[in-house]
């Protein structure tokens, strides 16, 4: 590793998971780093429930935060080990998809924890320095010059540092502020027509209504899709992704009677697990759901974008973060290969993750579709049998796509690629399926191997 003797400060903005992990990864590379964050520290502050989110580490997450030198067990030890999905099913049956054969498990966290974690890591670096409260309004790219207002005193100052790292997530100032100046940037931004809302279930209810630990909740509901996710402390987050408009939707659910009816018909099951609903449903705020592109992510080695601030994506994959902790990684990885040398280590940073994230990022609103409209779709469930049984008699030649974004740190684009091959393979073998039994299922699968002599991989 390069131990730099470059003497400009780096300016972060943006202290969120990805912006402070980042830093992480370049003060062990002995750099100057100021981050600058438009927050208050959200370890001196309550954070609203509403907005406290729960992520899952995967495999590349894992990874990312390991070569980061960060201790894992540690970690660990505020995470809930998740190896599969329970479904749970209008009748009120529960059925449970294993993520892998081997109990390969997602690690469930609360994101504002894991976010107090990686600030308190930086607490100790005596090379970063973070400052709280401070949103940058504007940057001006050719000079490397950000203009920061202080929440407090609403006065605006001027920092100059080299290069400008922007991890200000989806709605990134830095982003806005190179769209405004340059012709040049592209920039796409695609809305669904979907939103969210977190709610929080308390310890003692999970306990009553014994919320199995063991897996992520699924409630598949056509155009609405409710999640689970336990907690390391007992609790579990729930989140809730409705459409913004139509029937059982966020603009339908006006009152307390629609709200309780809603639950009524579509997880009755449901009713009597939050506490406070009402309050919790009508306080708490709605998140919409979006896809972000945009390119270059570097100019002439000043700024870079990273993590949501350069790919945002929807959360049905679970990537947002992990592809974030991949940026850094890689980030570092460009550090070590090309020093100081900016242009080289952005531009290069840029080729090698862009096309990943794109690929991510349209793999994630694909995956909507499965999660929930499709899961509940008997042909659908038939599909994903067959990929099981493949997947076990093959489990060297045919990796699932999820199994490869969640479980191999696989470049994302090799992910996709193998989603179109596996798509095409599934499709024979099914049409030759006679019926539904595993007994059928393995047969076809057993008759298109020896037809096509099968060694992909
Ligand atoms: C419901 C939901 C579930 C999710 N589940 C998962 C999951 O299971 N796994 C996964 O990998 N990902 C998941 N994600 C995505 C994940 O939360 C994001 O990808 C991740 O938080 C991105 O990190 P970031 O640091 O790039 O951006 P952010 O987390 O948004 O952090 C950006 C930081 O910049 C600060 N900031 C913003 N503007 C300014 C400014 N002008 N000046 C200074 N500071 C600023 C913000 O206050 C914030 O602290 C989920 C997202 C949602 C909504």
């Amino acid at each position: 590793m390069l131990k730099t003797s470059y003497n400009e400060p780096i300016n972060i903005i943006g202290a969120g998971l990805v912006g402070t992990l980042l830093a992480i990864y370049l003060s062990k590379r002995n750099y100057k780093i100021n981050i600058y964050e438009r927050r208050p520290d959200p370890r001196l502050i309550t954070l609203n429930s509403g907005r406290s989110i729960t992520v899952t580490i995967c495999t590349r997450g894992w990874k990312a935060l390991e070569q980061a030198g960060l201790d894992i067990n540690y970690i660990k030890s505020f995470t809930v080990p998740l190896p599969g999905r329970i479904i749970h099913y209008e009748d009120g049956t529960t059925s449970f998809q294993p993520y892998g054969a081997k109990g390969e498990a997602l690690y469930a966290i609360s994101r504002n924890k894991l976010n107090d974690i990686l600030l308190e890591v930086l607490d100790k670096k005596p090379n970063v320095k973070m400052f709280f409260n401070k949103k940058c309004i504007d940057v001006k790219p050719e000079e490397c010059i950000v203009e920061l207002e202080d929440y407090k005193s609403k006065k605006n100052s001027y920092i100059k540092g080299h290069p400008i790292i922007a991890t200000d997530g989806a709605f990134s100032s830095v982003r806005s502020s190179i769209l405004k100046r340059e012709k040049y940037f592209a920039y796409s931004h695609q809305t669904s027509d979907y939103a969210h809302k977190e709610l929080l279930v308390s310890k003692e209810l999970n306990k009553k209504l014994s919320i199995n630990p063991e897996g992520l909740h699924v409630w598949p509901r056509g155009r609405v899709l409710i999640l689970i996710f336990p907690c390391s402390d007992g609790s579990s987050g729930c989140s809730l992704f409705l459409p913004v408009e139509g029937e059982n939707s966020f603009g339908s659910l006006k009152t307390e009677k629609n709200l309780i009816n809603f639950f009524k018909n579509l997880a009755p099951d449901l009713l009597g697990l939050f506490p406070n609903l009402i309050k919790q449903y009508f306080s708490n705020p709605i998140s919409y759901l979006y896809s972000i592109k945009c390119y270059p992510w570097s100019y002439q080695g000043n700024f870079i974008l990273l993590g949501d601030a350069a790919h945002a994506m929807v959360p049905f994959l679970g990537q947002g973060m992990n592809s974030g902790f991949e940026d850094c990684m890689v980030f570092a990885e460009c550090l070590d290969s090309y020093g100081n040398n900016w242009p080289q280590v952005l531009n290069h940073f840029s080729a090698l993750r862009k096309p990943n994230c794109d690929a991510i990022t349209d793999l994630s609103l694909q995956h909507f579709l499965e999660l929930a409209e499709l899961i509940k779709n008997p042909s659908f469930l038939i599909r994903k049998k067959t990929e099981e049984r493949m997947f076990a008699k093959y489990p060297s030649l045919f990796i699932p796509p999820h199994y490869l974004i969640s479980f191999t740190d696989l470049a994302y684009i090799k992910a996709k690629e193998a989603q179109s091959t596996q798509d095409e393979i599934i499709d024979k073998i099914m049409s030759n399926l006679k019926s539904n039994s595993d007994l059928d299922i393995d047969k076809a699968i057993d008759d298109y191997v020896i037809a096509t002599n099968f060694t992909y991989k």
